[in-house]
């Protein structure tokens, strides 16, 4: 599998030396202290991926730099890529040689002077945890120090940035950079559910109930028309005098 993964292509020795001089303008919440900065587009997008699928997980990188400014060393996130052929089950994702093709083929043609900086996926309605799966992903292709593992549940609408701590992923605050206005309702990328077969019924049947009052005061009318104007049979027909006969009797 010929994909250079941020480990190969980087390496421990260069970490130290990597982190790029940025000062980010507006940005609220900086502490002293390497922290993840997730640019607000990156979120959308994200929180839009996620809403494709709400019957399974869907992942892909996260595109940015390892930084520096006043406050020290933070991560800032400024793009992603979708992990396209990723395979999913319910509980977990993996990516396959074709995710990394894409992935890689993206990088050089989108972002040739950026780093993948992490990864992100979703856990749709079961909250915010790195499983043993994960935890291999992340130890496997995500391994150098600066580099995140996100996480986002588009149904329970939680989200949460893991950072590596002493060997091992630990869940921190994050930051977020407003590139932009966020999205309001990220639930309306959610597909529209289908009515529920009983639904279509009842609107069925309302429709035939309504055809058949429609007819009925047609009908309705039509013989009252006939009856005012002096062309019923009916009424005519019944003799006068057996009227009479019987108020009489
Ligand atoms: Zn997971």
């Amino acid at each position: 599998m010929d994909v250079k993964t941020p480990s190969e292509s980087g390496g421990a020795a260069m970490e130290s030396a990597m982190w790029v001089d940025r000062t980010l303008a507006g940005l609220k919440g900086r502490r002293n202290e390497f922290q993840v900065v997730i640019a607000q587009s990156v979120l959308d997008e994200i929180h839009n991926h996620g809403h494709t699928r709400l019957d399974a997980e869907v992942c892909g990188v996260l595109v940015g730099l390892p930084c520096r400014d006043d406050a020290g060393p933070y991560l800032h996130v400024e793009a992603c890529i979708r992990g396209e052929n990723a395979t999913s089950a319910s509980a977990n994702v993996t990516f396959t040689a074709e995710t990394w093709s894409h992935i890689q083929a993206e990088m050089d043609r989108l972002h040739p002077d950026r780093k993948i900086v992490g990864w992100y996926h979703t856990h749709p309605g079961f909250g915010i945890f790195l499983s043993g799966m994960d935890l291999f992903i992340h130890q496997s292709f995500f391994d150098l120090s600066w580099q995140v593992a996100f996480v986002y549940d588009p149904l329970g609408k939680d989200e949460g940035a893991f950072v590596w701590d002493e060997g091992k992923p630990v869940r921190r605050e994050f930051l977020v950079q407003s590139d932009k206005p966020a999205d309001e309702t990220p639930e309306r990328m959610q597909p529209i559910p289908e009515p529920k077969p009983s639904e279509g019924k009842m609107g069925m049947y309302i429709f035939i109930l309504i055809v058949l009052l429609a007819l009925a005061a047609i009908a309705w009318s039509i013989w009252m028309l006939y009856w005012m104007g002096g062309g019923g049979a009916v009424p005519s027909a019944i003799p006068e005098a057996a009227i009479m006969n019987r108020w009489v009797r």
